[in-house]
Formats: structure tokens, C-alpha cells, sequence
């Protein structure tokens, strides 16, 4: 049987992770769960970002880093308070078969020149690394990692042993595979409601950047003609909510994004990658 101090320790342990382990997801304010070391997933970040550049071939197409970076620069100064840590890079992997991109704890960013078949201008990239972006400020990876967790610990209190015994030991390996980096580059595996917050928080982000957000609609709309075109969906298509749905959620948020990136400070001024 457990010891009552034992339990009162647990039970101690268990107030301090509730309340430690609450986030508030910025832009859309939701609560969200977070058991996992901060440092920890930056660390690991930083080691599988680096572990994809070994993997993959590098960009040599100067316009196309130029335009990454251009863009992903104004994106990163727009949210800096949600990331204000993230020593930030931005790299274009040369993997011409896959339409995909990601963003990792830490400022990494990464696209596949896949991407390039669907997008035509600053807007529209602006709108998928804001989208990707967003799933990092909404630790939507910390909030996966927590819920795998609790299944395997077996609960809270499990999570809460594992914590405290410091066996929670995360890997670079670990972290691709919930990026699913892993295998032939599988693309994300989010579940619908953290890709339509992603959605949203992008959209905001990608105006507040003074980007123009009904270009993220058009994006969707070549991701649906790419997608009929292939035998294999695009990864950035297969794991997400169907386009149509998405679409009509970006449709409702467009008003207010607009409004926001009137406010914005920042003129907008679309360039046409060739
Ligand atoms: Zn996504």
C-alpha cells in the first residue's frame, strides 16, 4: 500500500504540475495542457533542425532563400512576445516532391521546394510559415507530447513520477516522429482542431505582418488542385482538416484580419517568385 506521505507528496506534486502545467495559447486565448520541459523540447528543437539539415540537400536557389528569409523575418518580429527565446533560421530544403513545411521550438523553420508548385508570392508563403509558426506558440507539439504522456504513464500521476524522477527523457528521434520528419517526411499529424487554430493564429500573425491574408484561401485552393493532380496527396494536405473546411474558417476570420492588418504598421508589398 502507498504511504500517506507518499501521497501527500503525489498529491503535492500533482497541484504544483496543474499548475505549472496550464498554457494560455496566444491569439485565441484557449487553455491548453503542458507537462513537458520547455528547455527540453527547445534543446531537442535545435538537435533534430540540425539532424534535418544532414539529412536532406540544401537550397542553392538564392532567390528562393532570400524570399524565405525576407518574409520569415517580418513573421518572427510580429511574434516576438509568443517566442521571445527563438534564435531564429530559416531554411529551403531541396525536396522538390514534397509540397511541406514546418516550424520547430527554438526559431527553426524549414519548407520543402515541393512547396514552390503551390506558392506564388510573399503572401502566400507568409500565410504557410505563419501557419506552422502558430503551431509552435500554441505548443501544440508540448500539448501532443503531455496527452502521449498520460496514455503511456497511465495518467497524471504517472506523468507526474516520470517528471520527478527526470526519466522523461525526450529525443531528437522522439521529436520527429511526432513532426513525422521521420520515414520518408510523412508531414504532421495534428489533430483538426490544433490545425484549425493554427489556421486562425496564422492568419493573424500573417496580418498583423501586414501580409494579405486572403491570399492563405488561394494556397488551400492550389493545395486541392495539386492533391487531384497526384496519386499521393501533398503531406501538408493529407494530415490536415479537409481544404473545404478550412477554407470556411478562414472565410469567417477574413473581416477581422483584414481589420488587423489595417492597423498594421508594416506595408505590405507582394513580390512574384519566378
Ligand atoms: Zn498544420
Amino acid at each position: 500500500m502507498r504511504s500517506s506521505a507518499g501521497f501527500a507528496a503525489s498529491a503535492l506534486s500533482l497541484a504544483t504540475l496543474l499548475l505549472a502545467g496550464c498554457y494560455e495559447v496566444p491569439v485565441t486565448g484557449r487553455r491548453s495542457m503542458n507537462l513537458v520541459d520547455e528547455k527540453e523540447v527547445t534543446k531537442m528543437s535545435i538537435a533534430a533542425f540540425d539532424e534535418m539539415k544532414h539529412r536532406y540537400p540544401l537550397s542553392r536557389d538564392k532567390e528562393r532563400i532570400a524570399q524565405l528569409q525576407r518574409v520569415g523575418d517580418r513573421i518572427a518580429k510580429v511574434v516576438f512576445w509568443d517566442m521571445p527565446d527563438a534564435d531564429w533560421e530559416f531554411v529551403v530544403f531541396e525536396v522538390p516532391h514534397q509540397i511541406n513545411a514546418f516550424a520547430m521550438g527554438g526559431g527553426k523553420v524549414g519548407i520543402f521546394s515541393g512547396l514552390y508548385k503551390i506558392i506564388e508570392n510573399d503572401d502566400q508563403l507568409a500565410s504557410v510559415i505563419a501557419h506552422e509558426i502558430a503551431h509552435v506558440t500554441a505548443k501544440h507539439i508540448h500539448e501532443q507530447l503531455s496527452q502521449e504522456m498520460m496514455v503511456n504513464t497511465g495518467g497524471l500521476v504517472g506523468g507526474v513520477a516520470l517528471m520527478g524522477s527526470g526519466a522523461n527523457v525526450l529525443t531528437s528521434q522522439a521529436l520527429m516522429n511526432v513532426y513525422g520528419l521521420t520515414a520518408g517526411v510523412s508531414g504532421l499529424a495534428f489533430d483538426r482542431k490544433k490545425e484549425k487554430e493554427a489556421d486562425y493564429i496564422g492568419l493573424m500573425y500573417m496580418a498583423r505582418a501586414g501580409y494579405n491574408p486572403e491570399e492563405s484561401v488561394k494556397v488551400l485552393e492550389k493545395l486541392d488542385g495539386e492533391s487531384a493532380n497526384q496519386p499521393v496527396q501533398p503531406a501538408f494536405l493529407s494530415t490536415h482538416p479537409s481544404n473545404p473546411e478550412r477554407i470556411l474558417q478562414l472565410m469567417d476570420a477574413m473581416p477581422k484580419a483584414l481589420a488587423v492588418r489595417e492597423k498594421s504598421a508594416i506595408e505590405a508589398k507582394p513580390t512574384l517568385i519566378k
